[in-house]
């Protein structure tokens, strides 16, 4: 079998926790072979795994890392970012209130909307189908009957990465939008 040789842009790194669990799921921790070189000769990563492709310069050749593991534990004990794409990855892609999957419907809810002092945070978004969004419209739970599957809260950085675990590799590339500030994103 001959597999042409990957450019060096396309040889990313799988970046592992020192327990070789990847750092995180999901996002998948990926470095660029730069950042990758650079952790390997700051001997802050341990080789796992390597590309076929090399790079070479007059005095130095190295196959590119495919797989790093950092030589000291990360501990995920860091609060999660209040982001889009946390606060799904929380409520698993899932609409709380009707268990629908259907991702290009998926949007936020706020349990207690923001004309009856619901504020935008953890405890009070949701993810939400556009369908049960409009159905739900400006009422609380109780006045809509609509009650949410799981009770939002504050994940920790473990809960997130187990989650992250459940979804396949096609799910791993996501708008960069998802991971910036909450809010300039909420509002359309
Ligand atoms: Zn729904």
């Amino acid at each position: 079998m001959s597999l042409a040789l990957r450019a060096p842009d396309a040889c990313p790194a799988l970046v592992l926790n020192a327990d070789f669990r990847p750092l995180s799921y999901f996002p998948l921790s990926l470095w660029s072979w730069q950042d990758a070189l650079k952790a390997v000769f700051l001997d802050r990563v341990e080789v796992v795994a390597q590309y076929e492709t090399r790079v070479r310069s007059p005095n130095f050749e190295m196959r590119l890392p495919s797989v790093v593991s950092l030589k000291t534990f990360v501990n995920h004990t860091r609060t999660p970012a209040f982001t889009r794409f946390n606060v799904f990855l929380r409520d698993s892609f899932t609409c709380q209130y009707c268990g629908s999957k259907e991702r290009d419907k998926l949007t936020f809810d706020h349990v207690i909307p923001r004309s009856k002092g619901g504020r935008t945070t953890w405890e009070n978004i949701i993810a939400a189908c556009s369908g049960c969004n409009i159905r739900k419209g400006g009422r609380t739970p109780q006045e809509a009957h609509m009650a949410p599957a799981r009770k939002p809260h504050r994940p920790t950085m473990f809960e997130l990465n187990e989650r992250g675990r459940a979804f396949p590799p096609h799910y791993l590339h996501e708008s960069w939008q998802d991971f910036l500030y909450w809010d300039s994103e909420l509002e359309p």
